[in-house]
């Protein structure tokens, strides 16, 4: 029996091959795969019709491509959530976006986009394919989430997450109530960054700001 996680595996590998040459050979699956796994499951997607196969070089049918640009898109966001949030390098990295693909569904994606921004690239610089979340977003020019130091004096804005490897600062940020969800307005940036949130009011460092990304909600 075709195994559903390796079939998409292949899927995502034969993108990549079309988008770093300009085609996919079988004997490339074959290397990476393994000669016997690769010509099994080469066929298993002929039958499934995702892919064919003419003398060797392989071609997405439309619904393989559909499929193959969905794991793909689920990698990237999953790439771009384990680096850019959750600052995971390496080893960790690596095998962490595999293993997201294969079990979140479009509807998590789209809210991990969400949260991101919409990105574009992934943290290597390829594309990533856009979902509905991203088309919608373009159309009714949803303000994408940005570093709280890029933002103008004046703005209120909804803190969404934060990005430090720094201990201390997460600390210093959570200690004066700086957390996902709320909501405040930068009062000043020059010559220091003043916040305002209720009674509150509070230098922060252009350093910590710039770890600090948050969604406009009125200009
Ligand atoms: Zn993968
Ligand atoms: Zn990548
Ligand atoms: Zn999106």
């Amino acid at each position: 029996m075709a195994d559903e996680t390796q079939i998409e595996e292949m899927l995502e590998y034969i993108w990549i091959l079309e988008e770093n040459d300009g085609k996919a050979v079988s004997s490339c699956i074959g290397d990476k795969f393994g000669e016997d796994i690769a010509n099994t499951y080469i066929t298993e997607m002929v039958e499934k019709q995702l892919i064919n196969l003419s003398d060797r070089e392989i071609a997405f049918t439309k619904a393989g491509k559909k499929r193959a640009e969905m794991i793909i898109r689920r990698h990237r966001i999953a790439e771009r959530l384990l680096n850019d949030v959750l600052e995971m390098r390496g080893e960790e990295f690596e095998r962490g976006a595999c293993q997201f693909e294969h079990f979140v569904n479009e509807e998590i994606v789209a809210s991990i986009c969400t949260l991101l921004g919409h990105p574009e690239v992934c943290p290597h610089g390829n594309k990533i394919p856009q979902g509905e979340c991203c088309l919608s977003a373009k159309k009714n020019l949803e303000p994408v989430i940005s570093p709280l130091s890029l933002i103008k004096a004046g703005k209120k804005v909804k803190v969404v997450y934060i990005s430090t490897k720094s201990h201390a600062s997460l600390d210093r940020l959570t200690g004066i109530g700086v957390i996902p969800g709320l909501e405040l307005t930068i009062h000043q940036k020059f010559p220091s960054m003043i916040l305002q949130y209720g009674e509150t009011q509070l230098a922060l460092d252009n350093d910590i700001a710039k770890n600090v990304y948050v969604r406009i909600i009125q200009s």
